[in-house]
């Protein structure tokens, strides 16, 4: 079978497996079809390239990871994206989640805070057709305030809590998706949502394992509001 085909069944099993924690049991047609279209080997190492279409983690240097391809779509499939969208990520790593966003969204606005992955990443966007996502090296714990409000926030590493600034940098309306869990620890991917009177309301999706969030903004850990 073509590998290709392969990790999208694979991804559509996994969702039909998980169903009963995630209320999600088919991924969305247009966010299946955005991870068939991005070239996942584009944005791995050499090393890792035949390996790309598997439904596995894999290693982008600097002791990170680029997610598995499941939890790519479940992720992706929860914020709702729509054509006219503007999308903020945190933790721009290979790059291959902003790619996958870029198909769905308007506007794709991603910060990375190690330099060398930012700029690996932007060679490799720029390389896959992906010119337009917008990259900034920093820490996105602090969102990216001139550019917002955001339709959708999607956090690529574990935070301790979730940051006060990326809510605030929510549109009513809007969801964020967001590993919450101890650094190497327990972890849930949790989704939230901000009401059109700009309540909050968050619901646990699943269990996950990203690696942590660094920066100075994560810790101290009461620093979540929300
Ligand atoms: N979304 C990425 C995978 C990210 S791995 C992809 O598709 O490849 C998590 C990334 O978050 C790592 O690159 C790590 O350096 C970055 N990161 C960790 N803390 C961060 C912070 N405070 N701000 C921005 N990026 C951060």
């Amino acid at each position: 079978m073509d590998p290709r085909e392969a990790m999208i069944g694979e991804i559509e099993q996994d969702a039909r497996e998980t169903a009963r924690c995630t209320g999600r049991e088919a991924l969305g047609t247009e966010v299946l079809a955005a991870l068939r279209r991005v070239r996942r080997a584009g944005f791995v190492p050499e090393v890792e390239e035949r390996s790309a279409w598997l439904n596995r983690p894999l290693s982008i240097g600097h002791g990170q990871t680029i997610s598995q391809p499941f939890v790519v779509a479940l992720m992706t499939d929860l914020l709702e994206l729509a054509p006219e969208h503007r999308v903020l990520e945190v933790g721009t790593g290979s790059g291959y989640q902003a790619a996958v966003l870029a198909e769905l969204a308007e506007k794709v606005f991603s910060v990375e805070i190690v330099p060398e992955l930012a700029e690996r990443a932007r060679l490799a966007l720029a390389r896959e057709g992906y010119g337009r996502v917008h990259l900034r090296t920093g820490d996105g714990a602090l969102g990216w305030p001139e550019e917002a409000p955001f339709d959708a926030i999607i956090v690529t590493a574990a935070a301790p809590s979730i940051p006060p600034d990326l809510v605030a940098q929510l549109r009513p309306g809007g969801r964020m998706a967001i590993p919450v869990g101890e650094p190497w620890g327990e972890q849930s991917l949790v989704l939230l949502r901000k009401e059109a009177d700009g309540a909050v309301t968050r619901r646990t999706v699943l269990g996950v394992s990203f690696v942590p969030l660094t920066g100075e903004r994560a810790f101290p850990r009461d620093g979540g509001t929300a």
